[in-house]
């Protein structure tokens, strides 16, 4: 069956007690249509920062209710496609990002998007790059406001997370109640001056349900790597458990040694930065899906 969900059905957290807005069984595909992080409340550059209103960014679509989902499952995320809008929003200022101490007040701007690119003024333009800030599952406790990334995912800000990924995320609670929003027509890794180019847009989602298999934070896959994702209030926290994690897949996967893992980790593996703007920082640890003829098949 393919679903559709509009926009209408947003969440500004992953919590347990958020009641589903569509039910779907394992192998389904699901069409979210998201607003922009922001509500889609910046539409021209008259638009401000100064009056929008924090209580509704980083909206996600949803949840969705997995029947098959049960808790120590793992939800298979399949992202078939992404629409976005024909235009987007940049933003920082003072005391937000890395460079927020150079900045003066909030700065917010519309870019049109066209052929392709994203125009960033008359001289320049850039290649887009779409993606999904904000994916996720219900945690097993409390409420995770949907502006921060951690296990269940949330605002993982991860570049590799566009179409045709496939994200693992692990299941808390019966359902999963999996949500998506904060789309980017493009977004560097750090994401360091707070935004992507922010879009609304449409994604196309296929789930499944795996039994049988746990982990502890999401995974992304795509056509040539495999990466574990991990969030820590600091980068050196978030550092340990992406690399120990991804130890972790080799060692269940393979029969090779830890001290082969980890030279062979320290040998071809990627350590890469996500994000470095959001409550907690993430990173990811990457492997390549074959070395030579062998494929490492993590999943
Ligand atoms: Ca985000
Ligand atoms: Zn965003």
């Amino acid at each position: 069956m393919i679903y559709r969900l509009s926009r209408e059905n947003y969440i500004f957290s992953f919590s347990k007690e958020n009641q589903p807005v569509l039910s779907v069984h394992s192998g389904d595909e699901v069409e979210i249509e998201t607003m922009d992080c922001f509500a889609d409340q910046i539409k021209t550059d008259d638009d401000k920062l100064e009056t929008l209103d924090w209580n509704r960014v980083n909206p996600a679509t949803g949840p969705v209710f997995v029947h098959e989902a049960e808790p120590g499952d793992v939800l298979k995320v399949t992202i078939r496609k992404i629409e976005i809008a024909d235009q987007g929003v940049v933003a920082t200022g003072k005391d937000f990002g890395v460079l927020g101490h150079l900045l003066d007040g909030l700065y917010a701007k519309v870019l049109q998007i066209k052929d392709g690119r994203v125009i960033f003024t008359p001289e320049l333009s850039f290649p887009l790059n779409p993606m999904i800030g904000v994916i996720g599952v219900a945690p097993e406790e409390g409420e995770i406001n949907s502006g921060t990334p951690g296990p269940h995912g949330g605002n993982l800000d991860t570049k590799l997370i566009g179409e045709n990924a496939i994200l693992y995320l692990p299941v808390f609670v019966r359902g999963a109640l999996f949500g998506l929003g904060d789309l980017h027509a493009a977004m560097g890794d750090g994401e360091i001056g707070v935004s992507g180019v922010e879009v609304a847009g449409m994604v196309r989602v296929k789930l499944e349900v795996i039994k049988g298999k746990k982990i502890s934070n999401p995974i992304v896959k795509t056509s040539a790597l495999t990466a574990t994702i991990a969030s820590a209030p600091t980068l050196d926290e978030a550092v340990k458990t992406a690399v120990e994690d991804m130890a972790g897949l080799l060692k269940e996967n393979t029969s090779l040694s830890m001290e082969e893992i980890a030279t062979l980790m320290s040998a071809v593996g990627n350590l890469q930065v996500c994000q470095v703007v959001d409550p907690e920082k993430t990173v990811r640890f990457s492997m390549p899906n074959k070395i030579g003829e062998k494929d490492l098949l993590f999943f």
